[in-house]
């Protein structure tokens, strides 16, 4: 077959190469694509993207996220064997999310707040983290149960002006001093008090998969620890850039932010 007729294939959702291949086939901007594959060495990629697969159960398994400012429409995930060999392409829909915007009254402390030394590169690295064991699995659980008033992707402005920023989690709507859990098994890889994030717990779930707790009065958890679902790591406070009590909640796959209501769909809307 063509490079073109084999494509044309593909696009037309024929399956090429081996069977036994799973992508999930249509996301929103922000979300998460889980990707099944026989055994054996498999990366995924999709865009600029590439990210590997991992054994598990007698599989090869992996998650691709899919940025906040995707284009919608209908694009390719290909997956790749060993040397770089294509094993599988698949067509996915990636739909609008339809993001809103939302103003925030930042005062002048607020916007004077800068990250300490070593912050914002301790932050990018957890979010990095990849580690082969999975020891995250769905669905995971709200950290607090409380309602979300600003939803993950919203376009952040600040005193009304655009501040080029799209909201990179969740706030849920906690009081002050709520314990807060881990959402999922993990180690926790940050527990500092950092000045912009405020008070910060990173957790590594493991295959790329990470989740971070901000704004905390309070850490209950140490660098290096194995945490269970469920374990408090921390409670809720208005450290770092906040307005006031609520917990920031970030769920990234790859280092890149996407929505957790997606992972823990138990978390509502405050009405
Ligand atoms: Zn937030």
């Amino acid at each position: 077959m063509s490079s073109r007729a084999a494509w044309l294939a593909i696009f037309a959702g024929t399956v090429l190469g081996q069977e036994g291949f799973r992508v999930t086939p249509s996301v929103r901007q922000g979300e998460t694509i889980e990707i099944e594959a026989p055994p054996g060495q498999f990366k995924a990629r999709l865009g600029t993207l590439t990210v590997p697969l991992f054994a598990e159960k007698g599989r090869s398994v992996g998650v691709l996220p899919v940025v906040v400012t995707h284009p919608p429409g209908v694009h390719r995930v290909t997956i790749l064997g060993e040397g770089g060999r294509v094993a599988h392409e698949a067509k996915i829909t990636v739909a609008d999310a339809k993001y809103p915007i939302q103003n925030i009254a930042a005062t002048k402390a607020m916007k004077a707040l800068g990250p300490l030394p070593g912050e914002m590169e301790a932050m990018t690295a957890l979010h990095r983290s990849v580690t082969p064991e999975r020891k995250w699995s769905r669905p995971f659980g709200p950290p607090v149960p409380d309602c979300r008033n600003s939803s993950f992707g919203v376009l952040r402005y600040h005193n009304g002006k655009a501040s080029g920023n799209y909201h990179r989690g969740l706030d849920l709507l906690s009081p002050a001093g709520r314990p807060v859990k881990a959402a999922a098994a993990g180690t926790v890889k940050v527990a500092r008090m950092w000045r912009m994030h405020g008070g910060t717990v990173g957790i590594d779930h493991g295959q790329g998969v990470t989740t971070h707790y901000l704004h905390l009065s309070k850490i209950a958890a140490q660098e290096g620890q194995e945490v269970r679902q469920g374990d408090v790591v921390g409670f809720v406070g208005a450290t770092g850039f906040a307005t006031g009590p609520h917990l920031h909640w970030g769920l990234y796959v790859f280092g890149v932010p996407v929505n957790p209501v997606q992972w823990a769909p138990a978390v509502p809307r405050c009405q």
